[in-house]
């Protein structure tokens, strides 16, 4: 294979794996946010609870106050009984007595009703608690494992874009500005391998008179493919593969 070709082709191998690293470095701040918003809600369960409860006690201290001024009311008529000159009078008084002690019956229901409740707001706050802690817990290893992939991946982007300098350095301005052209044309692969006649990206038949050409091209003549533009490299099947670009078609392949 021409050389310039091979350069070409690592260039492609670093940058397939550019993409990749920068792919999941992407994906990071989402993975982040998700964690949050799970610790988010479960907080949020915990205050909906605790003001269910609040409000529950709020409940409670009217209803009791309820019964106080229905209590109230009762000793008053009562007090009045003693004045009273008729029968008829006296009936009344007890008719309003009767209705308020039924106030009272009906406020001290509420009222129990209430406690009641106010037992079953203790258990809902210490099982969603509960709950926050042990998402706390997860959302931490997970967090830690995040950062931990991220700090991976981040070695790795440093690394790659190192060694793509250093590949970047052997090839020819013009050709690289050529190679970007197409990379960014095609979702970062711009070179692809005739295999079987045929252009190894898009499919379409290479005719074999370029496949002739391709065998017998000077280091610095290119050819593309008619159908999607890409830059063809054809390997021998022979034992003259050299190991780097056996390797580079390899890894290229696998990520393709
Ligand atoms: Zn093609």
């Amino acid at each position: 294979m021409q050389k310039v070709l091979q350069r070409l082709l690592e260039l492609q191998n670093v940058d397939l794996r550019l993409n990749d690293v920068r792919a999941r470095l992407a994906r990071f701040p989402k993975k982040v946010a998700e964690v949050d918003a799970r610790v988010t809600a479960a907080k949020a369960d915990v205050d909906a609870t605790k003001a269910s409860q609040l409000a529950a006690v709020k409940d409670r201290k009217k209803y009791e106050l309820d019964v106080e001024q229905w209590k109230e009311r009762v000793r008053k008529y009562k007090d009045q009984t003693s004045q009273i000159k008729t029968n008829e009078a006296y009936r009344a008084l007890q008719h309003e007595i009767q209705l308020a002690e039924d106030e009272i019956a009906k406020a001290e229901d509420r009222l129990l009703e209430q406690m009641v409740a106010g037992e079953e707001y203790d258990r809902r706050i210490k099982a969603a608690e509960k709950s926050l802690k042990e998402v706390e817990t997860v959302a931490g290893a997970e967090r830690s494992r995040i950062e931990a992939e991220k700090a991976k991946a981040e070695k790795e982007l440093a690394q790659l874009n190192s060694e793509r300098a250093a590949a970047i350095a052997e090839i020819p301005e013009n050709l690289l500005d050529h190679y970007d052209r197409i990379v960014r044309k095609h979702n970062g692969v711009a070179l692809a391998e005739v295999r079987d006649e045929k252009c190894g990206a898009c499919g379409m038949i290479v005719r074999p008179h370029v496949i002739q050409e391709m065998r017998r091209a000077a280091n610095d003549e290119l050819f593309h493919c008619e159908t999607c533009t890409r830059i063809l490299y054809y390997i021998e099947s022979s034992a003259a593969v050299t190991p780097a670009a056996a390797s580079a078609t390899a890894s290229s392949n696998s990520e393709i």
